[in-house]
């Protein structure tokens, strides 16, 4: 995760060779251990790793691992309005009445294997 010219942060991913689940932690720029956790986040089915990014917040803070699904309800607190998303099938995410977020991404962690997820609106 980087905003420009900063490191904000890293996702670990494990995939599981016998069920295929992924496993995610999350790592912020000053965490030096590696979490105890690892290999204990199974998602279920219609679960995926999601990163929700806020621009409202700064770094490190502007971004959060959630584990989303398609209803998910997200609540959200930030130095801006909005608080609240719905998670749609296509693991979209829109304002409670339906309006795509300004302030607000959400981005698959799949979809960046091996890349760096720019957080720049
Ligand atoms: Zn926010």
């Amino acid at each position: 995760m980087a905003v420009p010219g900063h490191v904000v942060g890293t996702i670990d991913l494990w995939r599981c060779l016998n069920c295929g689940s992924i496993d995610a932690n999350p790592r912020r720029i000053g965490d030096l251990k590696p979490p105890s956790t690892i290999g204990w986040n199974i998602l279920e089915p219609n679960e995926k790793w999601a990163i929700l990014a806020c621009y409202d917040n700064k770094a490190p803070n502007n971004w959060e691992l959630i584990r989303a699904r398609p209803g998910l309800v997200i609540k959200h607190t930030c130095a801006g309005p909005e608080g609240e998303f719905l998670v749609g099938e296509g693991y979209g995410m829109t304002l409670p009445d339906g309006r795509l977020p300004e302030r607000h991404d959400l981005r698959l962690a799949e979809d960046y294997m091996e890349k760096t997820i720019l957080l720049i609106k």
